[in-house]
Parts: structure tokens; C-alpha cells; sequence
């Protein structure tokens, strides 16, 4: 769908087995820029290839015409379907130094971050062919780029990117929806990356990937809500962990989550990697004041 004068995107639905027998809905959206030549920001899960190939279609491009992948960071959700937009159209493929190996060795990072569904959602390893460091300009063939910003937090790699020409902010996984199951390993990194991401002026559409397109005055609005939503996530693992003591990380998580009013389904690897998270950092009464 078009979303921007450029921008149109892509919502991507999945499932995730998380026991057998056992599925968990879930979505992402990914991004095609139309900009002389076509710019595609992340590529989904497994599978991505022709949703991205049919929508070019769709709008009477040429998918020849796919010049770049740009991967916000390399969560499988975001990087699943590179393997197979890159060999379909021989796409550049960008990303963050700092999450260039887990694309480039998906075992590697499944070794390291263990996601249910991983190899069926994962196409298998990428090259990165360009890489990306914050305040880098990828210039874009109409004469418009995508500024980068380093945004880590959720992940090391990870980065947002700046759309001047329709003022609007690719956030990737950046900013946390309240309510939905929260994923980051770096509290004050990911604080720091949303009041960065908060102070740019005038921004007229913020894309996220778990989230509908927010426009105008909502964009803040929705980055102050996360910060708060993070403060009350800190507030609950300080607590519980007073309560419970020298309870492990499991234990402390699902209790936390019972305090949230998440479903049992959370309670996974990566839901247990944000409560360690606020673990490391829970002498500090609040993570937003640093
Ligand atoms: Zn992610």
C-alpha cells in the first residue's frame, strides 16, 4: 500500500511454532522506495521474494530495477527473506557493522539468540555488500538518500533511517509498543535510541515494523508512550525481583509478565533476554533519567 509520495509498504503475516502443535500469529511490515530506482528496507521472513517481486509488479515496475536491500538489523523477522530478494534481483544488500555477522552466519546467531521457528523462517545466510555506520548517507538514484541512524537498544546493528525527501523515519524495531511483548537487550542503549529518534523535528510519518504507519503529532506521541511503557517495564522487574529474591531469570520473567497481563506465549528466549536486560540495570530507579 502507498504510504508516502516514494514509500509503500508491504505487511507480511507469519506464523512461529511454538510448541508442537502450537502457533503464534505474528506480522512485519517491510518498505519499497521508488526513487528512479527501487530501494527495499528489510525483507521479512521467508517467503518475502514474492510479496516484494509481485508489489513492484503491481505498481508497473520492473523488479530488475531493485537496486538495494537495506536491513534495519538482523533479527530473522527482518532478514529471513534477504537470501531471496538478493538472488532473484542481485540487489545490494546494506546493514549495520554491528550486526553484519549474524546476517552473514545465520547459525551463528541462532546459536547465540535461539528463536522458535528460526530455520523456517530464515532463508539462510547474506552477504552484506555495503556496510553501514551511523551518520552515513545512502544516496538514493533520484538524487534523495536515507540518512542512518545508529539506533541500538533492541539490537546492536541496529538503525533507523532518515527519508528526507517524505520526511518520514524507518524505525525498524526500535520503538516498543505498550502491551506488546517487549524485545531489547540494552535499556539505556534503546532509551537513548528513542529520545534520539524523538528529537528529530518535523518528521510527517514514522514506519515501525510491528506497528500501522503513525502520522503528524501521533509519531511523538507514540516514542513518548514507549518510554513509558519501558519505565513501567523497569518499575515491575525491580519489584518482582525484591519480591522474589534470588529467583533465576525464568522465574523473575514470569512473573513480570503476569504483572503485564502478557500471554503465557511470551515466555521465550527473547522475552527473557529484555527482563535480564532490566536486571542488569535494576539498582537504577529510572532507566529514562540517564
Ligand atoms: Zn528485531
Amino acid at each position: 500500500m502507498q504510504v508516502a509520495t516514494h514509500i509503500h509498504d508491504i505487511k507480511m503475516s507469519f506464523k512461529l511454532e511454538i510448541a508442537p502443535g502450537k502457533t503464534l500469529d505474528r506480522f512485519v511490515y517491510l518498505w519499497l522506495i521508488y526513487a528512479k530506482q527501487i530501494y527495499v528496507v528489510d525483507s521479512g521472513v521467508a517467503g518475502a521474494k514474492d510479496l516484494i517481486l509481485g508489489s513492484v509488479k503491481e505498481t508497473g515496475h520492473d523488479p530488475a530495477n531493485i537496486a538495494t536491500l537495506v536491513i534495519t538489523h538482523a533479527h530473522p523477522d527482518h532478514v529471513g527473506g534477504a537470501l531471496g530478494v538478493q538472488k532473484a534481483t542481485g540487489c545490494v544488500v546494506a546493514a549495520h557493522e554491528a550486526d553484519k555477522s549474524w546476517i552473514e552466519d545465520t547459525e551463528l546467531q541462532y546459536r547465540q539468540r535461539p528463536v522458535p521457528s528460526f530455520h523456517s523462517i530464515v532463508e539462510g545466510p547474506v552477504r552484506v555488500d555495503r556496510v553501514l555506520h551511523d551518520g552515513d548517507s545512502l544516496e538514493l538514484r533520484d538524487g534523495s538518500a536515507l540518512k542512518v541512524m545508529h539506533t541500538p537498544g533492541h539490537a546492536k546493528g541496529h538503525i533507523s533511517l532518515l527519508y528526507e525527501a517524505d520526511r518520514s523515519l524507518f524505525c525498524g524495531d526500535c520503538v516498543p509498543l505498550r502491551g506488546a511483548m517487549p524485545v531489547y537487550e540494552d535499556v539505556f542503549a534503546l532509551v537513548r535510541s528513542i529520545k534520539r529518534l524523538g528529537a528529530v523535528s518535523g518528521l510527517e510519518l514514522l514506519l515501525s515494523s510491528w506497528d500501522v504507519p503513525r502520522r503528524g503529532r501521533q509519531i511523538y506521541e507514540v516514542m513518548d508512550e514507549a518510554l513509558s511503557y519501558i519505565q513501567d517495564i523497569h518499575q515491575t522487574v525491580r519489584q518482582v525481583r525484591t519480591e522474589l529474591g534470588a529467583a533465576d531469570v525464568p522465574m523473575i520473567a514470569r512473573e513480570v509478565s503476569r504483572k503485564l497481563g502478557f500471554p503465557e506465549t511470551v515466555l521465550a528466549p527473547p522475552f527473557f533476554k529484555t527482563v535480564e536486560a532490566h536486571l542488569r540495570v535494576s539498582e537504577y530507579r529510572d532507566p529514562l533519567a540517564l
